[in-house]
């Protein structure tokens, strides 16, 4: 079974029709670890496109703030007024679609899939210390994790005794990079974001979980940022927010 591992979308519907796009025919099925919207655009527009790839589907934070479970008290204020902008113009189908999305882990064909870390949906994994618990704790041997919009992971080897960053770039000139499954080794990927990225590269990031092939693709695609600026200019929304999509940061 090869999954499409799509992760913080966050209302970009240019960034992921490219990634839908450009991996066309490459997958079964497709999974999403959460922040459907938030930030972006285009809310309907990808809650309906999520919702009809019957997607597998967990709730990230920018999910409840965006459809009203929770309030984004703790948000800041940029990332506030967007949430505000989200839930005024999400359809009241899409808001009761967001507001029953399952919370994580969800386990999958020997996947867990969480938003932010295992024991925690909302927690940031960024360095190899906050990865180690939940590599010694996971379920699966292959773990998928979004919120820090950081593609790559980390990696633990049975006869290791450190948790190892990935290295992994996808270069300018190329569309994705793979990395090879290991036996007796447990990981924690990131497939990176769909509409925020904030690792330095603009492109849409995505992965495609290849069980069958044991290999996972960190896939990086071009999509045209300044059409989704001139959406969230007209829109209204912050302008760190339409800034910093250019930039992936
Ligand atoms: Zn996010």
């Amino acid at each position: 079974m090869r999954y499409l591992v799509l992760s913080d979308i966050h209302a970009n519907m240019s960034g992921l029709e490219a990634a839908l796009k450009a991996s066309e025919g490459r997958w079964d099925k497709v999974v999403c670890l959460g922040d459907v919207v938030g930030y972006g655009p285009d809310p309907n527009e990808v809650v309906d496109k999520i919702r009809a790839l019957s997607a597998i589907t967990i709730r990230g934070n920018h999910d409840k703030a965006g459809s009203g479970l929770e309030d984004a008290s703790d948000f800041n204020p940029v990332a506030r007024a967007a949430a505000i902008w989200t839930h005024e113009v999400l359809r009241p189908d899409n808001l009761e679609y967001l507001m029953n999305l399952p919370t994580g882990p969800i386990e999958l064909d020997g996947m867990s899939l969480v938003h932010g870390a295992l024991r925690d949906e909302d927690e940031y994994v960024f360095t190899p210390a906050q990865a180690l618990d939940g590599l010694l704790e996971a379920p699966s041997p292959i773990t998928f994790f979004g919120h820090t919009h950081l593609q790559g992971g980390f990696v633990l080897r049975r006869d290791g005794n450190a948790v190892d960053p990935l290295r992994l770039k996808v270069p300018a000139d190329s569309q994705f990079a793979e990395i090879p499954l290991e036996p007796d080794t447990t990981y924690l990927f990131n497939p990176g974001s769909v509409g925020q990225p904030r690792d330095g590269d603009p492109r849409a990031g995505f992965a495609i979980a290849d069980l069958g092939g044991k290999k996972v693709e960190f896939w990086r695609v071009k999509y045209d940022i300044a059409a989704v600026q001139d959406r969230m200019f007209r829109a209204g929304l912050p302008e760190p927010l339409i800034m910093r999509i250019a930039f992936g940061r």
